[in-house]
């Protein structure tokens, strides 16, 4: 019987239950999904340069004639070497295989094949360890495709020969005149110019079919997202002036935070939908802009949300909220996941019941059985954190609720056309008054037990330090020279801090115990944190002054930002001591970066252009659904037109009635932007 397309792929010829689990691995579960496992690159085959032309240490492809086999030699148990000689016109190769029994026995001499593998050896003697091998007919531009372990390039590429007639028999999702208008080829034929190209140029034209797909459906996804919140129309609040507000502080608000608020009321007052972005960087004094939104709820009887991404942050805020909005007898509620199940019931009574008017929480409060009496104002902090489909989520728990965003993290201009397309913004440029910018220092590991007194000083004096390491715990898997903080605080930290007051913080803490934990350190009780990127997001310690971060080659730019945005919060000068041993040119790019610039936006549109999107877009931080194919540095001219044709698409067939096909392919797409990352 023959194969269909959403026929589970065990049932292909020769793949059974063991290779299913491997492709399971890949995501692949039907031959439609093996037609759609696109190649990573390709090897070249055409043009084989001779053995002792090749350049030493570079991966290359040579076609040769094999000489002599040799015999299995066995070196120990469990490991056998074959020694065999090939040649081409230069010269002679040695060729050495590993445990390779199959391979060798298939190998006639006398006959011709391309190895492929990193040459090494002298200029007399060139050697070959463990190349691949094709026949010599093979066609000449060879996918490379993805792997996991077991699996093997020449089983994937027999499997995928095996299914690539049931191409013709996929239906094209893209509306056929939108193809043509993009010059794109049609499904069936770019999914055989991309597994099986003949020249480069048809690879690239299937590949940049599927880019144009994948962006083309991510903006659809996200079109549609945006629609279902213009649709409603929201309760306006009651206006009142915020000085009555601010007439309570401890401080004086910034003008760009009553710029903010002043935006963000006058959206309340009106029946839209607010959807507003508050982008400030850290330690622009987010929260107050949260605090006074959440005071005009109060004051027209209304409920208010805010979440944060971690408990640790919730709880912050829920302190920080308590202080702010007491003077008016605001009642401000806060629901984790650490909270006892009899408080919990309690909470979500008080809520139902109307008789708390802000609750803070983590994605506890997306739960079903949250219910609300009258939810206004929904704010999300950092909501990079949080994904596309938890936004709607807890957006529908209020009939047409206001909705606000609040984000440290810059992101480029060309991405943010993908991600915040239809928000308003204000920016908070400004940071309160009496801040010392925080000076970077990159040191090597060298000059730690230095950076360590240096650190004393100042405990000595009464402020905090943070070190943050990569990793929690080390395992066997930990690559030599990563630091996990358990270990770090044990071997490293320890014998340098007799005498001070030193304690362990990291994510697979208990809550509870993460909570007492950044208690201690909060009051002074503790004086150094030996941290991983828990600490990252938000948290406040003004007296706090050093923020040291291990490897820090290990971080992304704007992840180290953030941790740099930790300190800085007094009067006091701060420091941001980066610890690498990494001599890389990009990661003394890259640090080098940290140290001549505080501007967040700068530090992003920097590590876009070093690392590529894997930053933005790989870790699903912000919550969109993972893109395979498309570069956003690169494709944004893809990228353009995809939008254009997107929107142009989406305002003529919004439900995509005449495309099924299409319309299934961005539900299955929102369906995975929904998670949120660990
Ligand atoms: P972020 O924007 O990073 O969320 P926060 O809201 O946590 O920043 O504020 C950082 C610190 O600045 C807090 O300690 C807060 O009390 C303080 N702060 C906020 N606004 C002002 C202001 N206008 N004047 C002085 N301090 C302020
Ligand atoms: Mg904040």
């Amino acid at each position: 019987m023959a194969l269909n397309l959403n026929d589970n792929i065990r049932y292909l010829k020769g793949v059974g239950e063991k290779r299913a689990a491997m492709y399971h691995k890949l995501g692949i579960e039907t031959a439609a999904d093996l037609l759609r496992h696109f190649p990573r690159g390709y090897l070249d085959l055409r043009s084989c340069p001779y053995a002792h032309e090749a350049p030493l240490g570079e991966p290359c492809a040579l076609r040769l004639t094999l000489l002599t086999k040799g015999r299995e030699q066995r070196i120990r148990k469990g490991l056998s070497v074959w020694k065999l000689t090939a040649a081409d016109q230069s010269g002679v190769v040695h060729i050495t295989f590993f445990n390779a029994k199959y391979t060798v026995e298939n190998l006639r001499i006398g006959q011709e094949y391309i190895f492929y593998g990193r040459l090494s050896g002298t200029l007399l003697r060139r050697e070959l360890d463990s190349p691949q091998v094709f026949s010599a007919s093979c066609s000449e531009l060879l996918p490379l495709y993805p792997l996991t372990a077991g699996l093997t390039q020449t089983r994937l590429r027999q499997d995928m020969a095996a299914v690539l007639p049931l191409a013709d028999t996929m239906p094209d999702p893209l509306p056929e005149e939108i193809r043509l208008r993009a010059d794109l080829p049609e499904l069936s034929q770019a999914l055989r110019r991309l597994h099986t190209p003949e020249t480069p140029q048809q690879a690239e034209d299937a590949r940049r079919r599927f880019i144009f797909e994948e962006l083309f459906t991510l903006s659809l996804g996200l079109a549609a997202v945006k629609r279902g919140r213009r649709q409603n129309t929201a309760r306006p609040l009651v206006y009142h002036d915020p000085q009555e507000f601010y007439a309570t502080l401890p401080f004086t608000p910034t003008g760009a935070q009553q710029r903010a608020i002043d935006d963000a009321f006058a959206d309340l007052c009106t029946n839209r939908p607010m959807n507003r972005l508050i982008q400030g960087d850290v330690g622009s004094g987010k929260t107050l802009v949260a605090a006074a939104c959440g005071w005009l709820a109060a004051k027209n009887g209304l409920q208010c949300a805010l979440m944060a991404p971690t408990e640790l942050l919730a709880e912050q805020h829920h302190r920080t909220l308590c202080g702010l909005l007491a003077p008016f007898g605001v009642k401000v509620g806060l629901l984790t996941g650490s909270l006892t199940a009899a408080n919990k019931r309690k909470l979500k009574e008080a809520l139902a019941m109307g008789q708390i008017d802000l609750c803070i929480g983590t994605h506890a409060l997306l739960t079903d059985d949250v219910q609300w009496q009258n939810l206004a104002l929904v704010i999300t902090d950092e909501q990079h954190r949080f994904g596309v489909g938890q936004r709607v989520t807890l957006r529908e728990k209020g009939t047409a609720t206001h909705m606000m965003i609040m984000s440290a993290t810059p992101i480029p201009r060309t991405l943010s056309l993908m991600i915040y397309g239809d928000l308003d913004v204000s920016v908070i440029d400004q940071l309160p008054p009496g801040r010392t910018p925080v000076e970077t220092l990159v040191i090597d590991s060298a000059k730690r037990q230095r950076a360590f007194g240096f650190i004393r000083d100042y405990l000595d004096k009464g402020f905090r330090a943070y070190i943050v390491c990569p990793l929690v715990e080390q395992n066997e898997q930990t690559p030599e020279g990563l630091l996990a903080a358990e270990d770090y605080l044990e071997q490293i930290a320890a014998p340098a801090f007799v005498g001070y007051k030193v304690e362990l913080l990291h994510g697979k803490m208990k809550p509870k115990d993460k909570e007492a934990i950044m208690g201690r350190f909060v009051r002074g009780e503790t004086q150094l944190l030996v941290a991983t990127t828990v600490i990252e997001v938000g948290v406040d310690v003004p007296s706090a002054v050093i923020m040291m971060v291990e490897n820090a080659e290990r971080f992304g730019l704007s992840q180290l930002h953030q941790l740099r945005g930790r300190v800085g919060r007094g009067s006091e000068k701060s420091w941001c001591i980066l610890v690498s041993d990494s001599k890389g040119e990009l990661s003394t790019k890259r640090l080098d970066t940290m140290k001549r610039t505080t501007d967040g936006f700068k530090i992003a549109e920097e590590d876009l252009k070093l690392r590529g999107p894997g930053d933005f877009f790989g870790s699903r931080q912000h919550g969109l659904p993972q893109l395979r194919l498309a570069d956003l540095t690169q494709d944004i001219a893809l990228l353009e037109l995809a939008q254009q044709e997107a929107s142009a698409l989406f305002r003529a067939d919004p439900e995509l009635t005449r495309y099924p096909d299409l319309a299934a392919q961005v539900r299955r797409l929102i369906a995975t932007a929904g998670e949120l990352p660990n």
